[in-house]
């Protein structure tokens, strides 16, 4: 008799209490924190701790030039602008994404073009991207999602020769490497968020780096209006410095709990998760941690959902794509059949329970199998 979630039998959740807490408040954050309101520093527009955190970022990421502003979101705006795009132009970006990144693209008056991500995973296909381009292509957005990093190189072979500039929107991987190099070295520019939820967090702001001075220069002359338009406080940098020393360490624990988890997603045949063997030579930065249901399944997602989310597991729907979207917003390529069936199957695990300890890890592994289970059973019985 396979055991039933508890939480269903009306039970606690056997989990957790909840989901472990983020972002976590720690004593370096405290004195940074205490620093800048005993030196005064807090109540200047740019100063001190701005200045530190320009430098640390371009160390951290090893891109040269950088601009703070509010939000990641913002952040993919500046380094469309930045890189030229212009209304009128075509901007390719995957089917799917980041809600925000079709919308920056329109924000500019440019058009998005969709291409398909890989088979079971999220990630642009490079293969389709040939396809995409037209003589108003000007840039290309891609994103390193869920774990998984973009095949950037291949994308720059193609485009470079044409013309086309990448940027690569790194707002959920900070610090993550692919073959060896750190992801938002290939493209032209790198985006990053410091979203309440995100791996490095000041409630808010945004960043773009580029070894690129003119292109920062043009984001910067659109984002200043007598005054920065977009900015990131000095506060908010003084809540991230800390961070930012913890962040290679914090993303070793969380790529360690991922694969593991991983592991035992993989031996469930409804599920699947990434594969161990994609970070022999990479390291994940995990914002979200994938599950893709196999569309064949019996299991429907949002049952799935329910069940382990009564057990106290912070797993949710990825997101929903753009397939959909009408044909006068954007243009095709393809079936985008991928896509779709990404945004169809695909389950997030948050990030904060991958900081936690080994016996939490074996817990949630242990809900995951139980919860997987009853599922099945209970689509048979119906
Ligand atoms: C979160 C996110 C953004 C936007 O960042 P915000 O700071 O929330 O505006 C952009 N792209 C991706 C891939 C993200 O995950």
């Amino acid at each position: 008799m396979n055991q039933l979630p508890l939480a269903i039998q009306g039970g606690a959740p056997t989990f957790l209490a909840g989901p472990p807490k983020w972002p976590v408040a720690d004593d370096a954050i405290g004195k940074s924190i205490d620093q800048a309101l005993v030196s005064g520093e807090w109540g200047i527009y740019e100063g001190e701790l701005t200045a530190r955190l320009h430098q640390q970022l371009q160390s951290e990421f090893q891109l040269d030039h950088s601009l703070l502003c509010s939000s990641g979101t913002i952040s993919v705006e500046l380094a469309l602008r930045g890189v030229g795009v212009k209304a009128g132009d075509e901007v390719v970006l995957s089917a799917y994404d980041f809600p925000g990144n079709f919308r920056s693209i329109e924000a500019i008056g440019a058009v998005p073009v969709l291409v398909d991500v890989v088979a079971n995973g999220w990630v642009m296909d490079h293969e389709k991207v040939v396809a995409a381009i037209s003589k108003e292509t000007s840039a290309i957005l891609v994103s390193h999602l869920h774990g998984q990093a973009a095949e950037v190189d291949a994308i720059a072979e193609i485009c470079r020769p044409r013309g086309i500039k990448i940027v690569e929107d790194v707002c959920q991987s900070p610090g993550g490497r692919h073959q060896g190099k750190m992801l938002g070295l290939r493209g032209d520019v790198a985006t990053f968020s410091f979203g309440g939820s995100k791996l490095l967090t000041a409630g808010r702001g945004g960043a773009i780096l580029s070894n690129d001075e003119a292109m920062i220069q043009r984001a910067k002359i659109f984002a200043h209006r007598g005054n920065d338009a977009f900015p990131l406080s000095q506060i908010q940098a003084a809540l991230l410095l800390p961070q930012l020393k913890k962040l290679q360490v914090r993303n070793q624990r969380r790529q360690q709990s991922a694969l593991k988890i991983a592991d035992a997603v993989n031996r469930l045949s409804a599920l699947s998760s990434v594969t161990r063997s994609a970070y022999e030579d990479s390291t994940g930065s995990f914002y979200k941690l994938p599950v893709l249901l196999d569309a064949n399944s019996s299991i429907d997602r949002a049952t799935f959902l329910d069940v382990i989310q009564a057990e106290g597991v912070a797993l949710d729907i990825g997101f929903r794509g753009f397939a959909k979207r009408s044909k006068r917003r954007c243009r095709r390529v393809g079936s985008l059949s991928n896509a779709i069936s990404a945004a169809e199957n695909t389950m997030l695990l948050h990030h904060p329970i991958l900081l936690t300890d080994d016996d939490q890890i074996e817990r949630l592994i242990d809900a995951i199998e139980r919860c997987y289970r009853y599922c099945l059973n209970t689509c048979l019985e119906t």
